[in-house]
């Protein structure tokens, strides 16, 4: 952390910032510079609030030079990180797809679309069986009897599941029967549900909030990690912004921001970050290309009579179509869609 003085701060506005650095035993390093007195701060500075040293007497201005999330961050774990889910490699070179309906609704629904969807090279299968729905009023998930459809279509096509947990009293219960449990848009600052995610032993796919920062999310991600979970996935899945054409506005950028400042896997989510069928594909492009270790597609196989969500899910052909493109756009950015090299080397 850096100190600025003011050019004209007395010598007592000095030696008090100077011995409030001292009393948390930081280390400080003042440099004059003409008129100005800088303080380099070493230290576990994090549990300050910098607001309260801008206060001060005399001081101009705080700069945190290290990011606020040491486990998530790449700064003291450099290498790209991995997650091997039953021989699935998430992270690294890897672009991997989850597809499935927004919500379980009923078994032959889920398995009629896991096997279209791992036909087309999906290899997790997604379906939210306890569901956010904005209003009360609606589908609201087949709660664990959902649970057990979506596992058991995930097995029956060779996949792994992601599912929803809405809340800490679920967790132990969705982490019997799905491979990953996701932490939704409304809960990405649900900080008992994040300290409950840290506690299990089962990857965490977390998700942006609607009005959270690249920041925050990182800090959320740090909370699951600090209370014991270092198997997390990020995932931009549009944020509120004021353009209306689109039900959200899909953030590309946050992709190559997050796999700047963090080793975690980023994922894009272009249903929630377009809700509309059409905006799916080109946002599914954009994504991978712009570094993206893989993709949550909504995908139904009657997307009319869908219990949320139809209006944002792809149909299969559209799904097998848009996979075929990715193929050639993983490889371009130097990554492989799917789980190995053997698909790349059928392109070229
Ligand atoms: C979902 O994936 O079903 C979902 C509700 O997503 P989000 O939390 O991004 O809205
Ligand atoms: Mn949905």
């Amino acid at each position: 952390m850096i100190i600025v003085m003011r050019d004209n701060a007395s010598r007592s506005d000095i030696d008090k910032v100077a011995g409030l650095m001292a009393s948390h035993n930081f280390k400080i390093h003042p440099v004059k510079g003409g008129h100005q007195t800088i303080f380099g701060v070493i230290g576990e500075t994090r549990s300050l609030d910098t607001r309260d040293i801008e206060l001060m007497e005399g001081v101009s201005e705080v700069i945190r030079v290290s990011e606020p999330y040491k486990l998530a961050g790449r700064a003291f774990h450099p290498e790209d990180t991995i997650i091997d889910i039953k021989g699935i490699r998430i992270g690294g070179d890897n672009v991997v797809v989850m597809a499935g309906p927004c919500s379980v609704e009923n078994e032959d629904q889920i398995h009629i679309i896991a096997g279209l969807v791992s036909k087309a090279g999906a290899q997790v299968l997604r379906g939210g069986a306890f569901k956010p729905r904005t209003s009360p009023y609606s589908f609201q998930g087949l709660g664990e009897e959902g649970l057990k459809y979506l596992r058991d279509a995930a097995e029956a096509c060779n996949m792994i599941s992601v599912t929803e947990v809405m809340d800490t009293a679920t967790v132990d219960l969705i982490a019997e029967y799905a491979d990953i449990l996701q932490i939704g848009a409304r809960n990405m600052q649900n900080f008992a549900l994040l300290k409950e995610a840290g506690r299990i032993n089962k990857p965490i796919f977390l998700k942006r909030g609607l009005a959270g920062t690249i920041e925050e999310l990182l800090m959320a991600a740090e909370y699951i990690m600090a209370h014991g979970n270092s198997q997390v996935i990020l995932c931009e899945r549009g944020i509120r912004t004021f353009e209306t054409a689109t039900r959200n506005t899909m953030d590309i950028s946050a992709i190559p921001v997050i796999n700047d400042k963090s080793h975690l896997p980023v994922f894009a989510d272009p249903s929630h970050g377009t809700g509309m069928r059409d905006k799916v594909a080109p946002m599914a492009r954009a994504a991978v290309a712009a570094g993206a270790h893989g993709l949550m597609i909504e995908v139904h196989h009657e997307p009319d009579k869908a219990l949320s969500d139809g209006a944002q899910s792809l149909l299969p052909e559209q799904f097998t179509a848009l996979m075929e493109e990715l193929k050639v756009i993983a490889w371009t950015v130097g990554r492989n869609l799917g789980n190995g090299h053997d698909r790349i080397q059928n392109i070229v």
